[in-house]
């Protein structure tokens, strides 16, 4: 893993300029700021996810430049205190042990109205999921980061998106921001037709929704299976991307290595989250990354140096 330095973050707009007009994908790390907002509103956005948008005067310098970048949102202990990072340079230092946490995909950034969309994936048992339903507007939140983003030049043949619900955000924002002229496919695995939201798809991508049905979240194979199945064409360029569920993006990460033969610089394959684990953080998992390292400002225990501070 590659260390990322303080001087990285400092000079990250020329980096992403770099990155943009080069042929190759990379992560460009930002200063990481830590900001309290204000909630603004709450709504269903499809069957599967809450739209929260926060906003007021914490917006301030907020800056984002890649679809599928997150923040950390900051929840209490249990004991109701909040304990939240400090400022340190271009840096965040992290209490210890870690704050409560919960990441998500900064779906939409609209400076001249000061508001970020989170899109949080509804489902039982989860402090964001939970806090996602029951938040009302007015509400205040500690947002962290971005820490980075994955920035993937245009200059590709072909993109291949695939994911679930929680990769949906990313995949939703990078659908946006693609050239209209570009070619390729979206796979997006959810319970059924209901958790289907509009997209805004170049023409030449195929968009195709895959429906679980009654099989939990994160224990279907559709997604292997429809990736896996993609006609690519030979001696075109093609950049893959896809997050989900840690075990059902595994042989995905395998696929998109030995059989595609695409490294870090044309491919990025995250475990977003993992069945039965709670705030599951991949950087830290233990396995092998065949993608880009995050740039977390993640910490946990660990003093790694991708962006905590
Ligand atoms: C870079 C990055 C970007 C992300 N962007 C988004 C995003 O935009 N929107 C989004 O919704 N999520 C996103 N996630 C995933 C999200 O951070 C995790 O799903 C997180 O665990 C949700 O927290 P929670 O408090 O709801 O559940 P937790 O308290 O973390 O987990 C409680 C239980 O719920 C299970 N669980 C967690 N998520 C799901 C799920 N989606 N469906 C079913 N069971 C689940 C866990 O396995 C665990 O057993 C992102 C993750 C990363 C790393």
């Amino acid at each position: 893993m590659t260390r990322r330095t303080d001087d990285d973050r400092t000079r990250h707009r020329e980096r992403l300029a770099e990155v943009r007009t080069g042929t190759v994908a990379a992560k460009v790390p930002y200063p990481i700021r830590i900001r309290e907002m204000e909630v603004r509103g709450a709504q269903r956005i499809g069957a599967g996810l809450i739209r929260v948008t926060l906003g007021g005067e914490g917006h301030s310098g907020f800056e984002s430049h890649s679809p599928d970048e997150h923040v950390k949102l900051i929840f209490p202990d249990e004991d109701g205190t909040l304990r939240l990072p400090v400022a340190n340079g271009v840096m965040l230092d992290w209490p210890r042990p870690f704050p409560v946490s919960r990441e998500y995909t900064v779906r939409r950034y609209d400076a001249g109205a000061g508001e970020i969309d989170l899109d949080i994936a509804l489902h039982p048992g989860g402090l964001g999921s939970d806090w996602a339903q029951a938040v009302r507007p007015g509400e205040r939140i500690h947002v962290a980061g971005p820490p980075g983003g994955l920035i993937v030049p245009h200059a590709y043949d072909r993109y291949l998106l695939a994911g679930d619900i929680t990769a949906l955000p990313a995949i939703a924002r990078r659908l946006e921001e693609l050239p209209r002229t570009v070619s390729g496919w979206a796979f997006v695995e959810v319970r059924d037709a209901a958790e289907e939201i509009p997209l805004a798809a170049p023409e030449d991508v195929e968009v195709r929704w895959l429906h679980r049905g009654d099989v939990p979240a994160g224990r279907s194979d559709l997604l292997e299976r429809a990736v896996r199945a993609v006609p690519i064409p030979d001696g075109e360029r093609l950049y893959v991307w896809i997050a989900g569920e840690a075990t059902t993006v595994k042989p995905l990460r395998r696929w998109v290595k030995d059989d595609l033969g695409l490294g870090p610089d044309d491919s990025d394959v995250t475990g977003y989250w993992k069945r039965g684990v709670a705030d599951f953080d991949e950087e830290h998992a233990g396995h092998e990354h065949a993608g880009h390292e995050h740039g977390h400002e993640h910490g946990h225990e660990h003093a790694h140096g991708d962006g905590h501070g």
